[in-house]
């Protein structure tokens, strides 16, 4: 059997179920969601051939950020823009990560994504969840 029928759905973050218990926010789906956001940026970065800032903070922010939209919204909205109505914007997809800017022209505006000849670009395209929660912390 082949992969080929599943590459299209996989390109990007799976549907986000929708928030589980909702009404605080502060379930233990955060930390989840942290890593799920975090391994879909890795295997993204390796299929499209981009990098992770040099400045590993940059990238700990935007997954954050991410994962904080999938938790509250129910989908990966990109951090880096104002909205008027997010969940409008959630349902648009358009904005969605990765989204259609990144999918058609390799653009991240948040710099998580970079391709080879951007300057900010690193050499890595893995961070560690450890490495995440305490650039986003610290
Ligand atoms: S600009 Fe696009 S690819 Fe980059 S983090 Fe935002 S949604 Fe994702």
């Amino acid at each position: 059997m082949s992969d080929a029928a599943n590459s299209s759905k996989s390109a990007g973050l799976p549907d986000a179920a929708p928030p589980a218990a909702s009404a605080d926010g502060s379930t233990p789906k955060a930390a989840d969601s942290l890593e799920v956001i975090r391994k879909f940026a890795e295997t993204y970065a390796k299929r499209t051939g981009t990098y992770f800032c040099s400045d590993p903070g940059v990238t700990a922010v935007v997954l954050e950020g991410l994962a904080r939209n999938k938790d509250e919204l129910g989908g990966a909205l990109c951090p880096c823009r104002h909205y008027e109505d997010k969940e409008a914007e959630v349902a648009q997809a358009f904005w969605n990560c990765p989204c259609v800017p990144m999918r058609e022209r390799k653009e991240c505006h948040c710099m998580l994504f970079l391709t080879e000849d951007n300057p900010f670009r690193g050499e890595s395209q893995t961070i560690s969840l450890d490495d995440v929660k305490s650039l986003v912390a610290g």
